[in-house]
């Protein structure tokens, strides 16, 4: 199944509500995690989210964002063409800095949503600039993500020293003045590494915008920031309060950089010369009889474990989430 854009990714948002289950949304910056990831969603059958940061799509493009996002957006669509899921690719934290890669990725439909972050600003200016991202994405089938309060922590180039919980009237007032599809809440989840047990987390505010929201006739699904640390108990409460999104960024670089780490430590005589060999780099080591590994040391077979131990984790998140078993590429469109 192809990328799928915003009008199915509406689609799925609707059904989860309905359902009761969520999406993880997970942050890819190279493709390792990536091809992790796709396999473990098309073995769950779930559809898949993935999102690019601002420094996801620097770093890949060497520097150069926009270089980077068609990149990261391309590899993706290319590489899900042969997947029966339906892959989506959100815009992680983009701010009025990145306003010329918003536009270039409306332009060449290269997302099916946007997170257009001005939650720094005061309201209004936060209105106003998450206002212009939703008219321009207006007519497009591009969703728009936009956040009201803080979240403590530090992600990519994002941070904030204090969090500062969302307040339920003033995001019925938001989610009108502003047209977002989508709103992320600060209901007391951390970015970067936090521990589920210690965060203050407000359950039943979650619950409380939904409610206001609801009665003001909005069924906008809610999007949970820094969800890595959470424990599994609390991810069902968010997603029975109303929370459709969990972003998933933190983990997933954890899990990579263990499963790398646990290789190199396990095949280290592989690569690393025995104390008495010169270490001959530049040669490769042609003036003497050790030889380094091929078979250990091609980035390909550590590539290789790091998408096993990345697809383990996924599998037991879509457990969380609940989105197994959930696709919207029916059997059919699998057989044909
Ligand atoms: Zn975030």
């Amino acid at each position: 199944m192809p990328f799928c854009g915003g009008d199915r990714l509406l689609e799925a948002y609707r059904l989860a509500q309905r359902d009761g289950y969520a999406f993880m949304a997970n942050n890819v910056a190279e493709s390792n995690i990536f091809l992790g990831l796709i396999a473990a969603y098309t073995e769950a059958r779930s559809d898949l989210l993935v999102q690019i940061s601002p420094g996801a799509a620097k770093f890949a493009g060497g520097g150069d964002k926009q270089a980077g996002l068609r990149a990261l957006s391309r590899m993706i669509q290319e590489i899900a063409n042969a997947f029966p899921i339906c892959v989506f690719i959100n815009l992680d934290h983009f701010t009025v800095n990145e306003r010329d890669l918003i536009e270039d990725a409306i332009e060449h439909q290269l997302v099916s949503s946007i997170m257009i972050d001005a939650s720094k600003e005061p309201f209004d200016d936060n209105v106003r600039i998450c206002r212009e991202v939703a008219d321009r994405a207006a007519g497009t089938g591009i969703l728009i993500e936009a956040e009201l309060g803080k979240i403590k922590g530090v992600e990519d180039e994002i941070s904030s020293d204090d969090a500062l919980y969302t307040n339920p009237e003033e995001a019925v007032e938001f989610v009108q003045r502003t047209n977002a599809d989508l709103l992320a809440i600060s209901v007391g989840t951390q970015h970067g590494v936090s521990k589920g047990r210690t965060l203050d987390l407000r359950v039943d505010l979650a619950g409380k915008i939904r409610e206001r929201l609801l009665d003001s006739g909005l069924k906008t699904p809610l999007v949970l920031h820094g969800s890595s640390g959470l424990l599994p108990e609390q991810v069902r409460e968010m997603i029975e309060n109303g929370i459709c999104k969990l972003n998933k960024d933190t983990q997933y670089q954890y899990v990579y950089g263990r499963a790398a780490c646990e290789f190199y430590r396990d095949h280290a005589d592989a690569m690393i010369p025995p104390a008495n060999v010169e270490d001959d780099i530049l040669n490769l080591f042609a003036a003497s009889d050790w030889s380094p590994d091929k078979s250990q040391f091609d980035p390909r077979v550590v590539g290789r474990s790091v998408q096993s131990r990345i697809g383990d984790i996924a599998t037991q998140l879509i457990q969380q989430a609940g989105s197994g078993g959930k696709t919207l590429v029916s059997e059919k469109e699998c057989a044909s």
